[in-house]
């Protein structure tokens, strides 16, 4: 079996007491730091933006890993890595030029990952998968917190598997001891 890379998203923080719930992630085994940014156009909902990703880069070690759900994202790229990001990715839905936002995360020194959504299939991706640090599956509807697996996730990790031997997947949404023993 692979190695799995445990990414708890902030999200679910605390926001008041954020520096306990880093702390926590410190002491834990979780080898990276998720960042669900939303902002209220490409999903219903508005989360946090760069100042809480900058407040975090210092207080931890761990890999800060920044999801856009964002419009624009062209826009906004540099803010983040700025910020502290190391990984950041961006939504396959959110631009009809993908390879150039990759080019951007990567010219800036990040790690460049590309985000689809339920509805979309993974096999959109084939022309870029040499090219990503990671593809990441939405499990849920992006926007908010603490919803259901959608099992249907589990095929398209499998055929994104196929299609990408070695790459680097990352599953969103819904992640427990059952739905994560799954996916591995
Ligand atoms: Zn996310």
């Amino acid at each position: 079996m692979r190695p799995i890379i445990v990414a708890p998203s902030i999200l679910s923080a605390d926001f008041l007491h954020l520096g306990d719930a880093i702390e926590m992630i410190n002491r834990s085994d979780a080898e990276w730091v998720h960042c669900d940014i939303m902002d209220g156009h490409f999903v219903p909902n508005i989360s946090y933006g760069m100042p809480i990703v900058r407040a975090i880069r210092p207080a931890t070690q761990k890999l800060i890993d920044c999801h856009l759900m964002i419009e624009r994202p062209e826009l906004y790229i540099e803010a983040f890595a700025q910020a502290g990001a190391e990984m950041i990715t961006v939504h396959q839905e959110a631009s009809p030029h993908l390879d150039r936002l990759v080019e951007q995360i990567h010219s800036l020194g990040c790690r460049a990952g590309v985000a689809v959504n339920p509805s979309t299939p993974v096999e959109l991706l084939v022309d870029l998968l040499d090219k990503v640090d990671m593809v990441l599956v939405m499990s849920v509807n992006p926007g908010f917190g603490g919803q259901k697996f959608i099992p249907r996730a589990l095929d398209k990790v499998r055929r994104l598997r196929r299609l990408a031997p070695d790459l680097l997947i990352e599953v969103d949404g819904g992640g427990n001891a059952e739905t994560g023993a799954k996916l591995a």
